[in-house]
């Protein structure tokens, strides 16, 4: 009785373990699990089939218990082979024998069932144990073998199909097949020890619950896991990268290909002493670091050959889920193409340096070899046009004067360029009045319009403020650009300029300049590239024009300078629009009022001292005479005395014996130059209260400032014009030994 008993209760306890795999199965949405569920179900109905054969009272309900026993071992099988065929991937295959197989265990659980009435499967005989109890067990007829081939030819199938897989598969998927093949075999040969040891009870039974466990830990744990081990591994030998792992005793656990093929690692003799580990970690701990990354220089020498192999290396921990330290990793990046990269870089970029000084002293000296002929090419027509008399000589004069002028404006644009590449272009803000720059822009340009029949107007919104803050300057030379071009590019009708401001608070608007002509207009596939330096539109059209195309670029960059924008509106044939908003600042938002063009452009050729300074006295030096003749000449009506010097040396000579109210200085001579005239003539003690006004060809980037920083009063770029010279003589000379003329 006692073996009974046992007997059920670790029946009861199988049919326990597989209720508890059918509720962990229950998120799996994989379709074999779906098979593994069914299989495990009717081995349920199996294990209860047994329990019934161990509680049977006579040969009836014996022979129940057993009909209903054998039949579900044919449904195990039928499941159990499903799940195979569709865990090897094999479903369509799997689809094909799902109604002949069906047929067949259908055709066997009937004869099974049959067997009650006709006993042709097997017959029921009792038996008892040592101590009396009775048994019921079955002998087999021929036809038991039938159903022993329907149970075994599938499990066969099964089986041969696992090892067909094994060695067809790829290794690292391998290993899921041997896990479900070992099971497999497992449940046939305790099948078969049952079979051959005439149990009393059938016991195998209760394996199927052990099978079922095993086969889900493989499905779900064990074959997953050593497929990513497996993956992994696989993964990492083909990284680009190195990766050497440590346990927490710093032995070596794994190493890549990659670390192998670099550095010779070899898992059982490679540890912290090794290289390059070795340096990384000490200097990571000399820097007070646990972890971290070091630069590595692997010198490698082939064949005579030595080359520098650089690398990058991490180290860092290894933890857990929980995140408990399990050991350490260092992860090498090969970064030898990265720094001959940067190398090759940073030697382009040296180059490109020099090239870019060799370039602003190059302009530094071409804007000095220009400005100087140009300054006596000027000054010198400046004194025809101020005595002529002859129209005629007067009209040649006069288109001098605008060809060097012309020339000027090109080597200023040329000079803005570099500063604006060099970021050396600075915003200096002030306060104007907008009908003041508009007036300038006027004068500026409607004789221009006028020589070529155009019309000219500008136009202004009444109600904007008064008083803007800006830098007024940078916006008269966006203006002037734009007014240039389109007088330029426009050979009948006209150019209108529209100023206003935007609505915006009390004390900021954005000043809206729209600069309309009716000119030959722009293609819209050259908009884009419009605003790049040096570039042109129809060059070939437009060749009699004279341009540099830095124009366009400039302009640009001076309104993103003072965060505004420009866009363009054009159609060829038809005209252009510039539209230019620049935010500015609101001084004073009394409304501006009505613009009237007051000319205040005095015929160019009739001139007017702006002062007298009779008993003023002041020095000139510059070393090329033709300078000293012109700057002397502009003077000449303001009466002042004026001493000349051709050198540094004369000029300090004639310092010792006057006392300058001023003194122009000019800064490249030959030696001493302007600033060391300077140097010498203060170190001496000499007019040291005598503003001294460096007069230079070099407009170059900054130059106001290193002018200011060495002691110079201020700086006259040449050509020399006459109207600032005066002014500059009026701001230093003392104001009791200057008399201005009033105006005409
Ligand atoms: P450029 O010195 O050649 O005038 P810009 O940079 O000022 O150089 O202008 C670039 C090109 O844009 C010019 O060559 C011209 O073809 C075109 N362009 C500029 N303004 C106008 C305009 N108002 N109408 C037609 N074309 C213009």
């Amino acid at each position: 009785m006692l073996t009974k008993t046992i007997y059920i209760l670790v029946d009861c306890i199988a049919i326990i373990n597989i209720l508890f795999l059918l509720k962990a199965m229950k998120n799996n949405s994989e379709y074999f699990a779906k098979w593994l569920s069914y299989a495990l179900k009717t081995a349920i109905v199996a294990i209860l089939a047994n329990i019934f054969v161990a509680c049977s009272f006579n040969k009836i309900s014996a022979g129940i218990s057993y009909s209903l026993y054998f039949s579900s071992i044919d449904w195990i099988i039928y499941c159990l082979t499903a799940f195979c065929l569709v865990y090897t991937n094999h479903r369509r295959f799997s689809k094909r024998l799902a109604m002949p197989t069906m047929i067949i265990m259908v055709i066997d659980s009937v004869s099974i069932f049959l067997n009650l009435l006709f006993d042709h499967v097997f017959y029921i005989f009792e038996t008892k144990d040592a101590s009396g109890v009775t048994f019921y067990r079955t002998g087999f007829r021929p036809l038991y073998y039938f159903h022993l081939a329907v149970d075994y030819i599938p499990l066969a199938f099964v089986l041969f199909l696992f090892i067909y897989r094994m060695f067809k598969s790829y290794s690292m998927y391998r290993i899921k097949y041997i896990g479900i093949l070992s099971v497999l075999i497992f449940v046939i040969v305790l099948n078969i020890i049952y079979m051959t040891a005439g149990l009393l009870l059938d016991a195998s039974v209760i394996f199927y619950s052990v099978a079922g466990t095993l086969v889900y830990f493989c499905i779900s744990t064990f074959v997953p896991r050593s497929l990513m081990s497996v993956s992994v591994g696989s993964a990492t030998d083909n990284m680009n990268e190195g990766l050497i792992l440590f346990d927490l005793n710093n032995n070596c656990i794994y190493a890549n290909t990659f670390s192998k093929e670099r550095f010779d690692v070899d898992e059982k003799t490679y540890n912290f002493k090794s290289e390059p580990i070795a340096t990384v970690v000490n200097t990571l701990r000399s820097k007070g670091h646990e972890y971290g990354t070091h630069h590595y220089i692997h010198t490698v020498s082939s064949n005579g050959v030595i080359t520098e192999e650089h690398y990058n290396i991490r180290y860092s921990e290894l933890t857990d889920k929980k995140g408990r330290t399990i050991g350490s990793y260092f992860l090498i990046e090969d970064t030898t193409e990265d720094v001959r990269y940067l190398r090759e870089i940073q030697e382009a970029k040296n180059i490109a340096d020099a090239a870019n000084s060799a370039k602003s002293t190059f302009l530094a000296n071409m804007s000095h070899e220009i400005r100087t002929p140009l300054n006596s090419i000027l000054g010198l027509n400046e004194m025809i046009l101020r005595t002529a008399e002859d129209p005629q000589i007067m009209e040649y004069s006069e288109s001098i004067r605008s060809s060097g002028n012309a020339l000027l404006g090109i080597i200023n644009d040329i000079l803005d360029f570099s500063k604006i590449e060099a970021n050396k272009m600075d915003i200096r803000p002030t306060d104007y009045n907008p009908h003041d720059l508009l007036r300038e822009c006027y004068n500026y340009f409607h004789q221009m319009a006028e020589g070529k029949d155009l019309y000219y107007k500008i136009t202004c919104d009444e109600n904007m403020p008064s008083v803007l803050n800006g830098d007024n300057n940078l916006i008269r030379q966006i203006m002037s650009n734009l007014i240039s071009n389109a007088i330029k590019y426009t050979k009948t009708g006209g150019v209108s300029v529209n100023v206003s401001c935007s609505k915006s608070n009390e004390k900021n608007t954005d000043l809206l300049i729209n600069i309309s002509d009716t000119g030959i207009g722009i293609d819209s596939k050259d908009i884009d590239t419009l605003f790049d330096s040096f570039m042109r539109v129809d060059e070939k059209e437009n060749y009699t024009i004279q341009g540099t195309g830095l124009g366009l670029s400039i302009t640009k960059d001076l309104i993103k300078l003072m965060n505004g924008n420009i866009i363009v509106e054009s159609s060829p044939g038809v005209g252009s629009t510039f539209r230019v908003s620049i935010p500015q600042k609101v001084k004073d938002k009394t409304p501006l009022g009505k613009f009237r063009i007051h000319d205040d452009k005095k015929p160019e050729h009739v001139y007017r001292e702006s002062f007298h300074a009779p008993t003023a006295h002041i020095l000139i030096v510059d070393d090329i005479k033709v300078n000293l003749t012109v700057i002397k000449a502009l003077l000449k009506k303001t009466e002042l005395k004026i001493d000349t010097a051709s050198g540094g040396d004369e000029a300090i000579e004639l310092c010792k014996k006057y006392r300058y109210d001023v003194i122009l200085l000019d800064h490249r001579m030959p030696a001493p130059d302007g600033i060391e005239t300077f140097v010498s003539i203060s170190s001496e003690g000499l007019n040291t209260l005598t503003p001294v006004v460096m007069l230079t060809a070099n407009a170059l980037i900054g130059m106001d400032v290193e002018y200011a920083e060495l002691g110079f009063s201020a700086y006259l770029t040449k050509p020399i014009q006459s109207a600032e010279l005066e002014k500059t003589l009026i701001d230093l000379l003392p104001a009791e030994k200057v008399e201005l003329t009033e105006p005409e």
